[in-house]
């Protein structure tokens, strides 16, 4: 039996992570769960799955979901709460499924546990991939990946050596607006970015999608996850999202990962590795599908992946600084404060404040992620 915590248990893939281990209740034991504010969700979901440990983010939801879950349930809140949920119990696997830069602290702690980890949170290696590659190897800790791209990556290596790959390559739905011209974003609506063609995923990732943020992040993940250099990570648009992601290796055989766009595959090899089980998911039928298309990436239509690049070949704190600048954009731009083109102008405009440090400690990282985040909050 498996022991698994999730950190953010009530998101998309917190709520897809518990959907796998309902399908295998002989092979999964979830100990842990930390959600944010959805007492409700946490409450049914601490009912079904019974974990010894529950947090949420603030006092006043924990005092609403205390009166709500069985007495011997322990109920924590905030960032010792988080932190208790990821390293403080006898778990195996702790899934980081929280969205942001606050999965930094909690994921260190889990590994410095000495817990696998099934990897959904971004910003753990964008903001930190120094410190976090260093303490997984002194750790004998394996970063297992539940994002789509870097599980088809993970999976076509299948532990081949990375001196082997010539160049990966991630693929791109092109995100909600891919069938639009530049000039024709000015006025978008949020309730038309949220409208993702292909993936079921959360508000933030789906806005960072159409800006193509999230291909950005994911560019900067690979480089940490697969040990690459920048120059060999490429990035497609494919519409269809069926091709999850390819490896060309050194003698130019390209070995690529399909499937239809279902986040339960990768969360469930995440947590099943490695060993595969049946999925619940449909299966794919390439007569169906008929056609795959395939476009190069436009630097100029989607600037913020130009933005990305940059972030990631300067690194040490540059790329915390993108992440931050975006988070604060985005969520002004789903509080209709901006527009959404205005997201990539506040990122230029925080990025180009910034003085970079070459290998930031955690204080710093820290630091660096407040002071974007201000200077976000105040451009514009
Ligand atoms: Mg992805």
């Amino acid at each position: 039996m498996k022991k698994i915590s999730i950190l953010g248990s009530t998101g998309s893939i917190g709520t897809q992570t518990l959907d796998v281990i309902s399908h295998y209740p002989e092979q999964f034991e979830v100990v842990a769960l930390a959600g944010g504010h959805n007492v409700e969700l946490l409450a049914e979901q601490v009912k079904r799955f019974r974990p010894s440990v529950v947090s949420v983010a603030t006092q006043a939801a924990a005092d609403q979901l205390i009166g709500r879950v069985p007495s011997g349930v322990k109920v924590l809140y905030g960032d010792e709460g988080l932190l208790e949920t990821a390293a403080g119990n006898d778990a195996d696997t702790v899934v980081t499924a929280v969205v942001g830069s606050q999965g930094l602290k909690p994921t260190l702690a889990a590994i410095e546990a000495g817990k696998q980890i099934g990897l959904a949170n971004k910003e753990t290696l964008i903001t930190a991939g120094h410190l976090v590659t260093e303490a997984c190897q002194r750790h004998g800790v394996e970063l297992l990946p539940i994002d789509s791209e870097h599980s088809a990556i993970f999976q076509c290596l299948n532990g081949e050596s990375s001196d082997r790959i010539h160049k990966i390559t991630l693929t791109a739905s092109g995100g909600s607006f891919r069938d639009r011209k530049r000039e024709e974003l000015a006025g978008v609506t949020v309730k038309e970015a949220l409208n993702h063609p292909n993936w079921s995923m959360g508000a933030k990732i789906t806005i960072d999608s159409a800006t193509m943020v999230n291909k950005g992040l994911e560019v900067m993940e690979a480089h940490w996850l697969f040990g690459l250099s920048y120059d060999q990570i490429e990035v497609l648009i494919h519409p269809e999202s069926i091709i999850h992601s390819f490896v060309e290796f050194v003698d130019h055989s390209i070995i690529a990962q399909l499937g239809l766009p279902d986040m339960r595959v990768p969360i469930q090899y995440a947590l099943t590795y490695p060993d595969r089980m049946p999925t619940p998911t449909g299966r794919l039928r390439l007569a169906e599908v008929g056609k795959l298309q395939f476009r190069d990436m436009d630097f100029e239509r989607y600037p913020c992946m130009r933005m990305a690049f940059e972030s990631g070949r300067a690194g040490g704190s540059v790329p915390t600084v993108f992440n931050a600048a975006n988070e604060i954009a985005v969520a002004r731009f789903l509080q209709e404060d901006i527009s959404f083109l205005q997201i990539e102008d506040i990122i230029e405009t925080v990025l180009s404040k910034h003085q970079r440090v070459v290998a930031p400690t955690l204080e710093e990282i820290t630091e660096i992620d407040a002071w974007a985040r201000r200077t976000a909050g105040a451009t514009l």
